[in-house]
């Protein structure tokens, strides 16, 4: 049995706690690897270790630490497949979607190679006479990255591409369900040249992420993972006095006015819902139908279903693999199960023909969901899309900016006064205009609203930056002999 264990000092470490997570081939439902879990002492060795590699990363110059960016670029960029292969094989989404992920990664390491240019601060010369004031950003020391199981290799290049290039040092926590990528990704940031102990992985549970939220030489944390476990972080890791960024669940709402192009908004809304199995924080989960083509966008919608080859990522010919786990099958088919009682319409039952091995449920399609309903209220996390049928635009906003969460919305329609409208009306993060998963590209920042983020920042881009360093403000005077005397009143500008 495959036994993955943790990467500290640039080198694989075995787990000493005994404690140990079983990872999944969720095409088949059997188990594949075990994952070694921290315990507290190997959480602080590898933050010691961290801590210990800070100073000489930190003094690194920024044409190195670029440097090191632009090989590491070069070699995600020839290990495309490799990656993805591995992704394919812990999570279960098809190749071409596992090699989307990268790519989307990547855009973070091609920002980071940037960092010269991104970290030059401002300069005023001649303040005041014989004075001038810059402004400096400095990395923040270690800091740590908790990561989800939907994206084992993209969400982790969205944290430490910024960290480390702004000089920071980095411990990695993925997600226990999948975490073989990020150990491929550790071996690859050495080969770029990337100094032992700048960047180290410990994997495991609630033990580590709480050794991580407590340790007193961890300065920040970035957290991407389910709006529960998020709110946790956030209240945590502040009260422990620490920079914190979490991102948390979505309910993604698509809006489709009645004069949208409806084979396009219906192609989105199958795209979006049903990719990667609906495991994505930017799924469209929600169509907003207004009420004047409702009946002809779900006909459409359910049209399109039949054709979608569902089954393991090993078979290039399928689109959608399996979910994640057994349990997370089991929640997803909760859901489906109950939208009958709850009052709406199952056109479509994922349960239904489902491949009979591993953790599959094919897409599904719930009319006549409305607030209140459990199908409609709950991320799902799953291939279900609902269908809401509403008046209009102002009906449509009204349920968006009602709900709990803000990561994604989007609006289908052929008026421009009506996108932009939107855009100023809705009260969500990311914001697609025929565009059905907005994830903003690298030099933008990702960020949701309400309970899907908690924390100041939005994560990678200009923010990332600003949220892996701190500033400092210099005000320097050269002092000309001939002017020196003493003067005890407060310094003015003159
Ligand atoms: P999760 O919250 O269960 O786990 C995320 C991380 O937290 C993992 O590393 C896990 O080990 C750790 N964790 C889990 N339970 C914990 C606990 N009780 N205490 C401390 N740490 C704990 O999320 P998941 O199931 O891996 O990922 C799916 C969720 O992530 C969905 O809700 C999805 O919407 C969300 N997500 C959000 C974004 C975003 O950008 N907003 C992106 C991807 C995924």
């Amino acid at each position: 049995m495959n036994r993955i264990s943790h990467w500290i000092d640039g080198k694989v470490v075995l787990g000493e706690s005994g404690r140990s997570g079983v990872v999944f081939d969720p095409a088949t439902g059997e188990q594949q690897a075990s994952v070694d879990f921290a315990s507290v002492a190997e959480v602080d060795q590898a933050v010691a270790v961290a801590k210990a590699a800070f100073p000489m990363w930190r003094a690194t110059n920024l044409s190195r630490r670029a440097e090191v960016m632009f090989h590491m670029r070069e070699l995600v960029d020839a290990n495309r497949k490799e990656i993805a292969t591995l992704l394919s094989k812990e999570h279960g989404k098809v190749l071409g979607d596992a090699l989307g992920e990268v790519a989307r990664g990547l855009e973070n390491i091609e920002f980071a190679c940037g960092i010269p240019n991104l970290l030059k601060g401002g300069y005023s010369e001649q303040a005041s006479t014989g004075v001038d004031v810059y402004s400096i950003k400095q990395p923040l020391g270690v800091v740590a990255g908790i990561t989800p199981f939907n994206f084992p290799a993209m969400v982790p290049m969205w944290m430490f591409a910024n960290a480390l290039a702004c000089g920071n040092t980095f411990v990695l926590k993925p997600s226990e369900k999948d975490p073989s990528a990020s150990m491929f990704i550790a071996e690859l940031l050495k080969q770029a040249g990337l100094p032992d102990g700048t960047f180290n992985i410990v994997h495991g549970d609630k033990v580590a992420v709480d050794r991580l939220l407590e340790h007193p030489d961890i300065q920040a944390v970035s957290f991407v993972g389910s709006t529960p476990i998020a709110r946790y972080i956030y209240e945590t890791g502040t009260r422990n006095g620490k920079r914190v960024q979490a991102l948390g669940g979505a309910k993604n709402h698509m809006l489709v006015l009645a004069d949208a192009d409806l084979d396009m908004a219906a192609d989105a809304a199958v795209s979006a819902a049903y990719g990667s199995a609906g495991e994505r924080c930017m799924a469209i989960s929600v169509v907003l139908a207004s009420e004047a083509i409702a009946d002809d966008l779900v006909a459409k919608i359910q049209e399109r279903i039949p054709s979608i080859k569902v089954g393991p990522a090993s078979d290039d010919g399928n689109e959608m693999g399996p979910l994640i786990t057994g349990e997370h099958r089991d929640k997803v088919e909760g859901y489906i199960a109950g939208a009958a009682d709850e009052g709406a319409t199952v056109l479509v039952d994922g349960r239904e023909g489902a491949p009979s091995r591993g953790f599959f449920v094919k897409p599904t399609l719930i009319d006549h969901a409305k607030p209140g309903m459990r199908c409609y209220d709950d991320e799902i996390f799953g291939p279900v899309l609902t269908v809401t049928r509403v008046h209009g635009y102002d009906d449509g906003i009204a349920l968006i900016n009602a709900n709990q969460f803000g990561n994604g919305t989007a609006i289908f329609t052929r008026d421009g006064g009506a996108a932009r409208q939107f855009e100023f009306d809705v009260q969500v993060g990311m914001v697609g205009v025929n565009v059905p998963i907005p994830v903003p590209v690298s030099y933008y920042s990702f960020g949701g609203w309400k309970a899907s983020l908690f924390g100041d920042t939005h994560m990678y881009g200009p923010e990332g930056v600003n949220f892996y360093t701190r500033s400092k403000v210099v005000t320097k005077r050269w002092p000309d002999p001939r002017t020196s005397k003493v003067d005890l009143g407060f310094p003015q500008n003159r």
